[in-house]
């Protein structure tokens, strides 16, 4: 596939655009030649950038698989459905994230009390993270979130719950964005045959 990369000189971008490439997809740097003429299109850019990014690809008929975060999914799945083009967002793109978010979800119907602490690079601008919302969502127990920005760190994420003379402490970390590698190629892999609008998170393709 011909892919477009907005944000390919970011922390993400510069380790996925060689990983597409060894894929076997062809890689343009959307910032200087825009998404036009592409199969599909990935996002790691900022919260700012990436609905107009999105929208300008909808707008071609282009499929759009979003990994930055903290930005208005209605929007792009307004749009999306609009205009009929599946897009794909998730908030981590880590296998063990996905796993992380299923086990809180389940453990939450056990524990009567759960607080998730989220640790990222001090360069995310978002606050609470995408992935720390989702897991919360998923719970559906309201647990208190507290955020944590320093530099060293990559993105990790510790539920911890609760009960009468116990703790579980279900915790993912991230130690290389390699680690998001094989989620993005995957939604690329799968995203046209999505249904239009924007489907969100990794389970809904494994
Ligand atoms: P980063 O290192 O700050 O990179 C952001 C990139 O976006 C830079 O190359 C920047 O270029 C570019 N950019 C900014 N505005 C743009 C625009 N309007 N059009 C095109 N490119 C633009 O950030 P990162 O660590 O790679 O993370 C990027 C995003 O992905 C963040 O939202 C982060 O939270 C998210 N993320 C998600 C996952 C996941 O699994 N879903 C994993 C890691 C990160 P300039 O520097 O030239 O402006």
């Amino acid at each position: 596939m011909r892919v477009a990369v907005f944000g390919a000189t970011g922390k993400v971008g510069a380790l996925l655009c060689p990983a597409l490439l060894g894929a076997g997809h062809e890689v343009v740097d959307a910032r200087g030649a825009g998404p036009d003429g592409c199969d599909a299109a990935v996002d790691f850019t900022t919260p700012d950038a990436v609905v107009a990014n999105a929208e300008s690809c909808i707008a071609l008929g282009i499929p759009v698989v979003i990994g930055t975060t903290g930005f208005d999914t209605t929007a792009v799945d307004t749009a999306a459905r609009d205009a009929g083009v599946p897009c794909f967002y998730a908030p981590n793109f880590a296998q063990g994230a996905v796993l992380m978010m299923r086990f809180a979800e389940e453990a939450a119907k056990v524990f009567p009390r759960a607080e998730i602490v989220e640790l990222h690079a001090e360069t995310k601008r978002d606050a609470p993270s995408g992935t720390a919302r989702a897991t919360a969502e998923r719970m559906g127990t309201d647990p208190a979130i507290h955020s944590i920005r320093l530099p060293g760190l990559v993105a990790h994420q510790a539920v911890i719950l609760g009960g009468a003379g116990e703790t579980l402490t279900i915790r993912h970390d991230t130690t290389s964005r390699e680690a998001f590698v094989p989620g993005v190629l995957l939604a690329l892999d799968r995203v046209r045959s999505l249904p239009p609008g924007l489907t969100v998170g990794l389970d809904a393709l494994l």
